[in-house]
């Protein structure tokens, strides 16, 4: 299309980005790996269907063991991501969504209570910042979440934290795939933006 107007131009690149970002409703991941997660799913319901009369912790055990397959399958496909885009491996994570941070999250939402920034301690609001992003098959758990208040969790996804600031987060007791996704990928991108700002 020719563009005779700049107006137009301005309006139809915003919107088309709007578009192109809104294109999935649970995100791109989640998108890319439904497929799998509906096979799996079927596979198990199959195996319930057969084996209805199985004992509670049995019955748990496979779940947690479908629920482990499906995790360590997402961090596998997060880490192929990771390895094309910056040339690093990290080891794989079978850590499945944990409920009990889930259930953790909606209580403390609930009661407007909130984890003290991982960086200055506010403690009004603070979000959980993903270490590696939901997009690479980074997991939702609390060895995978720093919790950030808005400003520093907009500076950590746009790799604008200070030298002090990014001392101050503890990740010793993160996961190692994330461990290693911030030493590797965020602190490399992170040393460019100081020494740039120098
Ligand atoms: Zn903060």
């Amino acid at each position: 299309m020719i563009y005779h107007d700049n107006k137009q131009y301005l309006y139809d690149y915003l919107f088309m980005k709007k578009r192109e970002s809104s294109k999935y409703m649970y995100g791109k991941f989640h998108h890319d790996t439904y497929k799998f997660h509906e096979a799996i799913n079927d596979l198990f319901s199959d195996f319930f269907k057969k084996y209805s009369s199985l004992n509670m912790n049995l019955n748990n055990d496979i779940v947690n063991l479908r629920n482990n397959i499906v995790a360590l399958f997402d961090s596998w496909i997060g880490t192929k991501k990771i390895e094309k885009e910056f040339g690093i491996k990290i080891p794989l994570a079978s850590t499945p969504p944990s409920i009990e941070s889930f259930l953790e999250r909606q209580i403390r939402s609930y009661h407007n209570k909130y984890r003290p920034c991982d960086i200055c301690g506010e403690d009004r609001i603070t979000h959980f910042c993903h270490i590696i992003p939901r997009s690479k098959g980074g997991v939702n758990d609390e060895k995978n979440y720093l919790y950030l208040c808005p400003l520093h969790h907009h500076l950590f996804d746009h790799h604008r934290l200070n030298k002090n600031e990014w001392d101050k987060i503890d990740f010793s007791k993160k996961m190692v795939g994330s461990r290693e996704y911030a030493d590797k990928v965020i602190l490399p991108i992170l040393k460019k933006f100081w020494e740039n700002k120098k």
